[in-house]
């Protein structure tokens, strides 16, 4: 039986991950779930699966959820420490990295030291810290499996591959909501507008990424990281009906791809389950009633916030940090209408322009360039949000 650790358990992977191990409940068991707030579902969830610790983020909610489990076998925690404690626990065989945001980074590098293999759905984490994460992991023998959908669908293309190199990485994108529009559109799009992904229901902050493709820039990244390419071989291609979760071409011109439908549960348990192959209930692919598949390329010059991530992707070193801050903070803006869809781009272009760029950023580096990027968007925009 192996054994779950969740960082993010009541957010949208953590509980379709939650779903797989009830639905393999012979193969799995969980024994730590982390949240950030959501103490009425972390509770529900703690009472069905027994883990041995649970964590909440901040101290007053986790003194609330423990008094109410007070009648189980269950250690609560909190913070930056509780998560670390739940990254390392010795019982554990897998993370499943499903919190959102640059605090899964020292998790993270703490579970890999631990030699526990990750199930990464934090890209966040690569973004930023792929050059300590990867050698890391490579030292420690640990696998570092993806959950983001493109990312699996690439790792199975060069499954059984005995090392062949690909020449390029076909990266498939929806397009997101406001595929086909032009700049005027996006002038007046609303958070509402925003939120509705046309073949994926995801968190917030994801979604919202998704419409701006910003979040298929940070898919380039995570794929450099992950695969060992450079970002220019990684080749973006909007296929709108989410059919292709993403191609690989190698050098003598082979294309392999991975098709499905839309369901993360898919790349979730095939990262728990690796290298196996199981059940797993849901829509089967009918090439009869889809009749066709089609493609286009992707419009940088109105999502700016892809050509962004390429040059970020590009300049390397704290770059990617400070793209990765700006959008955090400007999307949480956004979300709480504060500024407008556009203004995301503006956000991160200029937060890119004023930074001074550390070549290979430690983790204490990462999280400086992180804190800069906030202080200079509040000092510039006057924004202002709990984050
Ligand atoms: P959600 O917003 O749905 O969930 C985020 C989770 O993280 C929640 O459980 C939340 O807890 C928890 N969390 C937030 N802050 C903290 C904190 N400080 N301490 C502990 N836990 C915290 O996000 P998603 O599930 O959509 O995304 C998670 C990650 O997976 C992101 O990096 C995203 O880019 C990536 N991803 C997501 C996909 C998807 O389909 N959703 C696809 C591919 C990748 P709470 O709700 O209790 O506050």
């Amino acid at each position: 039986m192996k054994k779950i650790s969740i960082l993010g358990s009541t957010g949208s992977i953590g509980t379709q991950t939650l779903e797989v191990i009830r639905n393999h409940a012979r193969d799995f068991s969980v024994t730590a779930l982390a949240a950030g707030k959501n103490i009425d579902l972390l509770e529900e969830q703690i009472r069905e699966f027994h883990p041995s610790m649970a964590v909440v983020w901040d101290e007053e909610n986790a003194a609330t959820l423990k008094t109410r489990v007070a009648d189980l076998n269950v250690k609560v925690l909190s913070g930056m420490e509780g998560l670390m404690e739940a990254a390392v626990q010795k019982e554990s065989d897998l993370l499943v990295t499903a919190i959102v945001g640059m605090i899964g980074i020292r998790p993270t590098i703490a579970a890999i030291e631990a030699g526990k293999d990750i199930a990464l759905a934090n890209k966040e984490t690569l973004v930023t810290a792929g050059h300590i994460i990867m050698p890391l992991a490579e030292r420690h023998h640990v696998r570092i499996l993806p959950v983001d959908s493109e990312h699996s669908a690439i790792f199975q293309c060069l499954n059984g591959e005995h090392g062949n190199r690909p020449d390029k990485i076909l990266l498939t994108a929806s397009g997101g909501p406001f595929r086909g529009k032009d700049r005027a559109f996006l002038e007046t799009v609303t958070v509402e507008d925003a939120l509705r992904h046309p073949n994926w229901s995801m968190g917030r902050k994801i979604t919202i990424d998704s419409a701006s493709m910003v979040n298929k820039g940070l898919e380039v990244m995570e794929a450099k990281w992950l695969f060992q390419v450079e970002v220019d071989d990684v080749e973006v291609v909007v296929q709108p009906q989410s059919v292709i979760h993403s191609m690989v071409q190698f050098r003598d011109g082979a294309v392999m791809a991975q098709l499905g439908t839309p369901d993360m549960k898919l790349p979730i348990q095939y990262a728990l389950y690796y290298p196996e192959r199981h059940d797993l209930e849901g829509k089967r692919l009918d090439f009869g009633s889809l009749s066709c598949l089609y493609f286009e390329k992707p419009d940088m010059e109105v999502f700016r916030g892809l050509a962004l991530a390429y040059r970020a992707g590009r300049e390397g070193g704290s770059v990617p940090t400070v793209l990765n801050a700006a959008n955090e903070y400007a999307v949480a803006g956004f979300l709480e209408h504060k500024i407008a869809f556009l203004d995301i781009y503006e956000i991160i272009e200029e937060c890119m322009e004023a930074h001074k760029k550390i070549e290979c950023p430690s983790v204490s580096d990462i999280l400086d360039t992180e804190q800069w990027t906030y202080e200079y968007i509040e000092s510039r925009w006057k924004l202002e949000y709990s984050h």
